[in-house]
């Protein structure tokens, strides 16, 4: 018989890359990179533009606006630690071109989360100093 460690609350990995982001999120400002040479955004945060290759950019705060591309609840919890907080929905928002980012995305009612919903950051402060961007849906009204 194999017994299996629970798995813990993981933190977000902070890595060269990764940290202008982080470090923007806990000023609750949420940030991408802009290629300097061709201009588009990119998510994830990577070294070279996937548009031009360039290895020239700044990071570009974003309003924070959104539409829901895809979502799932979570009923059952990964781990003990998630045990408080199902059920929970998660899912991908559209925030630009070439910015779909996976988050957690709240909600008053699970009714009002739906393909093309619209959402806006919101900002949690969560155990261990942690800061994460979450979306709640702020609209239901699906772009035609
Ligand atoms: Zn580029």
């Amino acid at each position: 018989m194999t017994v299996e460690a629970p798995v813990e609350h993981v933190m977000p990995r902070r890595d060269a890359d990764s940290e202008p982001f982080w470090a923007a999120v806990e000023r609750h400002s949420l940030e991408v990179p802009q290629c300097r040479d061709c201009k588009q955004l990119r998510w994830f945060p990577s070294r070279l533009c996937p548009g031009c290759w360039s290895d020239a950019a700044d990071w570009k705060p974003l309003d924070g606006s959104g539409t829901v591309y895809s979502w799932s609840t979570v009923r059952r919890a990964p781990s003990a630690s998630f045990r408080d907080e199902v059920p929970y929905i998660i899912g991908l928002v559209d925030l630009a071109p070439n910015v779909r980012m996976f988050t957690r995305i709240l909600c008053d009612r699970p009714e009002q989360v739906e393909v093309g919903a619209a959402v806006k950051v919101e900002f949690q402060n969560r155990e261990g100093g942690l800061v994460l961007p979450c979306f709640r849906v702020v609209g239901t009204e699906v772009a035609a």
